[in-house]
């Protein structure tokens, strides 16, 4: 029998090292008694826009309403077209068809698994109004390129940064696939995530890389009509109370999950730091294995999760005996979204996107694994 149980993700040892600084928080929201928005939750937008370096932060419920808000604040309506990637959570595509727009896919890039730039500018048509690029597994999205053609076009961009908090654009990944001008690329060098188009939006879901300890979201943006929509829509559409001038949510950031999300603030920069870490001995001890293929190198990006391709139908093989060892691994994701039961026969096939989907594998990632534990997971994978 095996002694081994290391699971996809475990919550637990991060709690148990910040348990003292989580609880006075939380008791204090208590003797506060004010739980929706209010001081606590303000504190949290300052902190998180100044650590961003960004405008408006504006805290919402789930990381799809920050979409959905998202979406409607930028002004997209029904019956416009919105271009993003198949390859990502159903969430993504979801908040587009919301808001009664459609979207439109465009086929993904073999070694960042984000939208291909290149293949972005066959797709737009009249009613093209935004690009919503997805930062996967928290690696950054060729973003100097995708400002270029939505600048070029008049088009809005939505970055779903759900897996990305603290993820860094520095340039592409594989720069030479990357050819937009080098002034727009050093312009957003550095950048954080979320901060370089119109709109970002944020997941504070209890396993993304900065999590609540239940449903949150987040809004970013530096333009001051589109935070004061948002900031309408996440109150039912109201500026002041009771005088409701547009059809909103109710979608509000509650002061105890923004005091989580405080605490926790002060730690990201070290758990991505360890994350990377973790990846670097990943992609180093999987280095010389046939049929795996390990992330590209990427300066900017934080691993919310390791994910690795492997070759010649052995994913679910694979798979299958790593869960026999007791090691935990997922698959992210098995359907592209463009061929989801919702969207059956809407959509041509996505040759990169559809083949990706039966080859990825997520390691297991926490920032507190080991380099045991590591060592445990590709000792078992290569078996
Ligand atoms: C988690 C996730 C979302 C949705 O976030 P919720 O907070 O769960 O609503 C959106 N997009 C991506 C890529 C995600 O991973």
């Amino acid at each position: 029998m095996s002694q081994i149980n290391i699971p996809i993700l475990d919550l637990k040892p991060q709690y148990q090292a910040i348990k003292a600084e989580v609880q006075a928080a939380i008791n204090q929201v208590l003797d506060s008694g004010q739980f929706i928005l209010g001081p606590v939750v303000q504190a949290f937008e300052n902190d998180v826009a100044s650590y961003l370096g960004v405008k408006h932060a504006i805290g919402v419920n789930s990381g799809t309403d920050a979409l959905v808000i998202g979406l409607r604040a930028m002004g997209i309506l029904p019956g416009d077209e919105v271009i993003t990637t198949p390859f990502s959570f159903f969430a993504t595509a979801e908040s587009i068809s919301t808001v009664g727009a459609k979207p439109v896919f465009v086929d993904i890039r073999p070694d960042t698994f984000n939208i291909d730039p290149h293949l972005i500018e066959a797709a737009i048509t009249t009613k093209t109004k935004a690009i919503m690029p997805v930062h996967l597994y928290g690696n950054p999205a060729a973003m100097a390129q995708i400002m270029e053609i939505a600048a070029k076009h008049s088009l809005k961009v939505i970055e779903d940064c759900a897996q990305a908090f603290g993820a860094v654009y520095q340039g592409d990944s594989s720069g030479s696939h990357e050819n937009c001008k080098e002034t727009t690329r050093e312009q957003l060098m550095g950048s954080y995530v979320g901060t370089i188009g119109h709109v970002g939006a944020f997941s504070f879901f209890p396993t993304k890389n900065l999590g609540a300890y239940g449903d949150g979201g987040l809004i970013t943006t530096n333009d001051d009509d589109i935070a004061e929509a948002a900031r309408m829509l996440r109150v039912h559409g109201a500026k002041e109370r009771y005088n409701n001038l547009i059809l909103g949510y109710n979608s509000r950031l509650d002061a105890m999950q923004a005091a989580i999300l405080q605490v926790k603030l002060h730690h990201i920069d070290e758990w991505n730091n360890k994350r990377r870490w973790i990846a670097d001995n990943y992609s180093r001890l999987l280095m010389d294995v046939d049929g795996v293929i390990t992330p590209a190198p990427s300066a900017g990006h934080v691993f919310h999760q390791y994910t690795i391709r492997v070759l010649d139908g052995n994913r679910d093989r694979i798979k299958q005996v790593l869960t026999e060892a007791g090691i935990g691994s997922m698959i992210y994701y098995p359907i592209p979204q463009d061929k989801l039961p919702i969207y059956v026969d809407q959509y041509p096939d996505l040759t990169i996107s559809n083949q990706l989907a039966q080859e990825v594998l997520s390691l297991p990632m926490w920032p507190e694994l080991s380099l045991k534990q590591i060592e445990t997971v590709v000792d078992s994978l290569k078996a």
